[in-house]
């Protein structure tokens, strides 16, 4: 019997989110970074673009990410970063919240993540509950109920039900309807426990019994 009582659950970057905004050459609106980074010196003041590419025609559009910035206020590894196009420093300007606010963009997340959710067999009658860890490997908002839909592998209905009657407990002021994008930590209690032992409906179906939360492998999803 596995008797560990921790299960985690990992939403997996499987790409980077779409910049939508207007392309002044074409109706598309999508864009994917071109993987470079563009910097301007004049002087000792700089300006560093991250360079988009508009899905519909391959323009290449600039996002301003410094402007008019003396060189003196840049860390000097983030500026060799950024004349290299290091891909991690990419990656984290395509997927900044502040600089999509900051030039009137829109982010969209579907398609660029995946939940894996390793989850233990755990005995039926055993009165622990099962914590199970969520990371977070890049910033996407997901519904949290979207998140326990995959990893249980159960209807919205039925992960609302079980939340309503405390099988499914998450952290204060984290509603099954809210968006999470940072670690968290939740509890499953298994059916017939002391907090919903009086719950008639708190019953695992026949032929579950044993693995009520089966263990789910990845599956794509969209935010
Ligand atoms: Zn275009």
């Amino acid at each position: 019997m596995n008797t560990d009582r921790k299960a985690r659950w990992a939403v997996r970057q499987s790409a980077l989110p779409t910049v939508v905004r207007p392309c002044p050459d074409c109706p598309g609106t999508r864009h994917r970074p071109s993987g470079k980074i563009r910097v301007n010196a004049s002087g000792k003041l700089l300006d560093v673009w991250l360079l988009l590419s508009c899905a519909g025609c391959d323009r290449t559009s600039k996002v301003p990410v410094h402007e008019r910035a003396h060189v003196s206020s840049l860390d000097p590894a983030r500026l060799v970063a950024y004349e290299t196009n290091q891909p991690e420093v990419v990656r984290e300007l395509t997927m900044s919240a502040a600089l999509a606010a900051r030039n009137g963009y829109r982010l969209d997340w579907t398609g660029t993540w995946e939940l894996e959710a390793r989850t233990p067999l755990y005995a039926l009658d055993d009165p622990t509950p099962l914590t199970v860890l969520v990371g977070f490997e890049l910033p996407v908002p997901v519904r949290v109920e979207r998140l326990l839909m995959l990893g249980l592998g159960l209807s919205r209905t039925a992960v609302r039900r079980m939340v309503a009657d405390g099988r499914i407990r998450l952290p204060s002021g984290l509603a099954p309807a809210a968006k999470a994008q940072r670690d968290f930590e939740l509890a499953l209690h298994r059916p017939g426990s002391a907090a919903v032992a009086h719950h008639p409906k708190a019953r695992v179906a026949p032929g579950r019994a044993g693995t009520p939360f089966p263990p789910r492998t990845a599956e794509a999803a969209g935010a």
